[in-house]
């Protein structure tokens, strides 16, 4: 082993060098050796532990007596923590490295900087119809606002926020840890005030100390036509407070459409169900029909087959772009005569002789079925 060099050497200062001007020392040396600043590079990482280990023993009034009496032949025995393990690990870097780099050794703060509120959801159900054709809302928003009562501090009326006892204001705590290289001091986020450097002595009773309330905020929410269930409104600014003069969050609105007990909506579209009668699908009819404006009249020609479709351009949902409008579709539904009188079944058994007892359907059908099957074979 390469004999040690004197600690006093090490760090470059005098033999009466102040506490204050060993630490400057160090904190100098420190940062230029320290392997973050200088990956790889061995001999810096050597220098590094050298200079450790001598701000250690000198930092430390009794063990600088004792270096100062007997040198490293006093160190090796004196049981301070013991140098034997110079190949041990780093693990602890990040901790010496915090207290320079973050400024603990100063004084300074490390307290937390302005954060912007939380974003809120609402799941708000509307209508159809305010689906459809937009509407405006006032909604009632649960969230964290700044406590009025104490102005957000905290801390009651009249009285405020005390620097911290433990940290004295700083937020930071320093204190001595043990490793194979010897007694190092690192500095923690204040465990009492949880690194804010103040504490509140008589928390508000409004807010319990917290600083924020639950409130519920009435907000007047303006619906554009043509949502749908799934739909996604944000309304900016409108989520919790920021903390520390923080940017407050969003508010997102989710919508959920009520299910409509005529229509039914696909896309921009709407669809619904007309029921006819035999004799209105067979003669033609017109007939009224529901749109989300009103009733309008519609033209079934005679003929029209059960599940049938009729468009009514113009009357679906309005484009959330704002550009158009869907349709509306019209689907058929044919009506089977039920719980016939007897004078009833005698025309239609008339009707039925004179119309043929196979439904053209059926005739169609096989048809088609025929040829395809020809096809098939003569490819
Ligand atoms: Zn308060
Ligand atoms: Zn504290």
């Amino acid at each position: 082993m390469m004999a040690k060099r004197d600690y006093y050497e090490v760090l470059g200062i005098s033999r009466e060098a102040s506490e204050q001007e060993i630490k400057k020392a160090y904190r100098r040396l420190a940062r230029k050796y320290h392997p973050d600043v200088n990956p790889g590079n061995k001999e810096a990482e050597e220098k590094f532990k050298e200079i450790q280990e001598a701000y250690e023993v000198l930092s430390d009034s009794e063990k600088r007596a004792r270096y100062d009496r007997f040198g490293h032949a006093g160190m090796d025995n004196g049981g301070a923590g013991g140098f034997g393990g110079m190949g041990a690990d780093f693990g602890n870097f990040g901790d010496i490295f915090d207290m320079f780099f973050g400024g603990g050794f100063g004084g300074g703060s490390r307290r937390q900087g302005p954060q912007r509120g939380a974003d809120l959801r609402l799941d708000l159900e509307i209508s159809f119809e305010e689906a459809a054709f937009g509407t405006e809302k006032e909604i009632g928003v649960p969230r964290q606002e700044r406590c009025d009562t104490c102005g957000g501090s905290g801390a009651a009326p009249g009285t405020g926020p005390k620097q911290c006892p433990v940290c004295h204001g700083t937020g930071q705590v320093r204190f001595t840890q043990n490793t194979p290289l010897g007694h190092f001091q690192t500095v923690r986020t204040c465990h009492r005030c949880h690194g804010q450097g103040t504490i509140i002595e008589i928390p508000c009773s409004a807010c319990r100390g917290s600083g924020v309330v639950q409130r519920t905020r009435k907000i007047k929410v303006k619906i554009p036509p043509g949502v749908d269930t799934g739909s996604r409104l944000r309304l900016s600014g409108e989520g919790e407070s920021g903390v520390r003069g923080g940017p407050p969050g969003d508010l997102y609105i989710y919508f959920n459409v009520r299910p409509h007990k005529f229509f039914r909506r696909e896309g921009y579209d709407v669809v619904c169900e007309l029921p006819l009668t035999m004799v209105q699908a067979a003669l033609g009819d017109r007939v009224q029909v529901a749109t989300l404006d009103g009733k309008v009249e519609l033209n079934i020609p005679p003929g029209t087959q059960s599940g049938s479709t009729f468009r009514i351009k113009g009357k679906g949902i309005p484009r959330l772009n704002g550009i158009g409008r869907g349709d509306q579709h019209v689907r058929v539904i044919v009506e089977v005569p039920v719980n016939l009188t007897e004078r009833q079944k005698e025309l239609l058994r008339e009707f039925g002789r004179l119309y043929g007892s196979e439904p053209k359907g059926a005739k169609e059908q096989e048809k088609g079925f025929f040829r395809k099957v020809k096809d098939a074979f003569m490819g």
